[in-house]
């Protein structure tokens, strides 16, 4: 793989520069497209998750294809919006955040999605006309690490399904309308059977209350990281699940609209990573690839112990050696160790897969380094979506004020 919709990776580079990443807008579309078409309901709603990749051109993009968008940052809700997306078509789910920052996101419109009980008193008390969508936390454990795992009982997300006795107690002495039920489990949904589970707890609290017209089962749909990794079948899961949630409505005579919120499922694969190799640098226990760039740019593989492709397209049918491919950043900033890679030499570039979400999205000035640039592959033409960042970057906004 050396092509994306027929220009060369390489030459992106050269015109470019490296590290740059890559995004793909046909491999978007086919996974909207297909997520989509694995549900069978009558109202279906997909929001992109946008905190896996903000760009803007993706953000218009996915407007494009239909999708509405799940913020949870005031800052999100602003790109959203100047995007071009209605209010109406975003939905808030933050945790933790200040009352002036419900202010503000109710002052653009958009959904709200509230997560704790001391907050759902205070907007009963506060914002009597606005709707709410309540995020459980339904308590199973899903989620292949556990920083990213969300729904366990030590975990800070959501209203517990144990207090919904006291929820609707609140819900009732303030007359709240609830429009929307939500719950985001955790990162990795592999069993659509617990992922059913889940989700008839969660219809469960919808039993309860009478305004709901939507329910929102969030994401963690996975991917596969390597060849013969595991991921989501969307296709098995959407059957089951559409099967589940029909059955639910005809049975409760309700029309509810069923939404989910994918962030890495939608972009993942969409994204390339490409990087160039500084030194080959042969130790007695290792051979080094040492790249330009690091941690601060793809820290998903320190972070989460993360496995991303890497394949050498400098030198694709070369002979395979075993390399450590590694950054530039002073820490042990490793992409890859004992990767079977086609025969490095300097100046070679290296390719990361699955580098759509939580990759550039993720990246720092650590090392005060520039943040690369994005291009987006669409219909065939390639367009420059971000700026390398500069000095001027690095500098925008420090202060001098004193003369030592
Ligand atoms: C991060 C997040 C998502 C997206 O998760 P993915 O694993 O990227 O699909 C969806 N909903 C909420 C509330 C999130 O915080």
């Amino acid at each position: 793989m050396k092509d994306i919709q027929g220009i060369n990776l390489l030459d992106l580079v050269d015109k470019y520069s490296a590290p740059l990443y890559v995004y793909d807008t046909q491999i978007i579309e086919d996974n909207y497209n297909k997520f989509i078409n694995a549900f069978n309901v009558s109202k279906l709603g997909i929001n992109y998750a946008c905190k896996a990749l903000t760009n803007l051109s993706i953000l218009r993009f996915f407007n494009k294809l239909g999708a509405g968008l799940d913020c949870v940052s005031i800052q999100e809700i602003r790109l959203g919006l100047a995007a071009g997306y209605r209010p109406e078509d975003i939905l808030f789910t933050p945790n933790n955040i200040s009352e002036e920052e419900y202010a503000d996101a109710i002052n653009c419109g958009v959904g709200i999605n509230v997560d704790n009980i001391e907050m759902l008193e205070y907007f009963g008390a506060t914002y009597p006309d606005v709707p709410l969508c309540i995020r459980i936390n339904p308590h199973m454990m899903a989620g292949g690490n556990r920083n990213i795992s969300v729904g366990h009982i030590g975990s800070k997300f959501g209203i517990s399904i144990h207090q919904l006795p006291l929820l609707e107690r609140i819900v009732k002495s303030f007359d709240i309308n609830v429009n929307g039920i939500h719950v985001h489990t955790g990162s990795d949904i592999l069993d659509p059977e617990i992922f059913i589970k889940a989700a008839k707890l969660i219809l469960g609290v919808v039993d309860k209350f009478e305004t709901v017209k939507f329910v929102d089962f969030g994401s963690g749909f996975k991917v596969a990281y390597k060849p013969g990794g595991l991921y989501t079948d969307i296709e098995e899961l959407g059957a089951e699940f559409s099967v589940m949630f029909n059955e639910y409505c005809n049975e409760k005579g309700r029309e509810l609209e069923l939404k989910f919120e994918p962030g890495k499922y939608l972009v993942s694969d969409a994204g390339y990573f490409l990087v160039k190799v500084n030194v080959v640098k042969q130790t007695p226990a290792t051979t080094f690839v040492g790249v330009d760039s690091g941690q601060n740019h793809l820290i998903r593989p320190m972070y989460y112990n993360a496995h991303h492709e890497i394949v050498n397209i400098s030198n694709l049918d070369g002979k395979k050696k075993i390399y450590s491919v590694v950054g530039y950043i002073c820490e042990t900033d490793t992409f890859g160790a004992d990767r079977q890679l086609s025969q490095v030499s300097k100046d070679d570039i290296l390719m990361f897969k699955n580098a759509g979400a939580y990759c550039f999205a993720m990246s720092s000035n650590y090392n005060s380094r520039y943040r690369p640039a994005e291009v987006l592959i669409h219909e065939g033409r390639d367009y420059l979506i971000r700026k390398r960042e500069t000095q001027e970057d690095i500098l925008k906004n420090q202060l001098d004020p004193i003369s030592f």
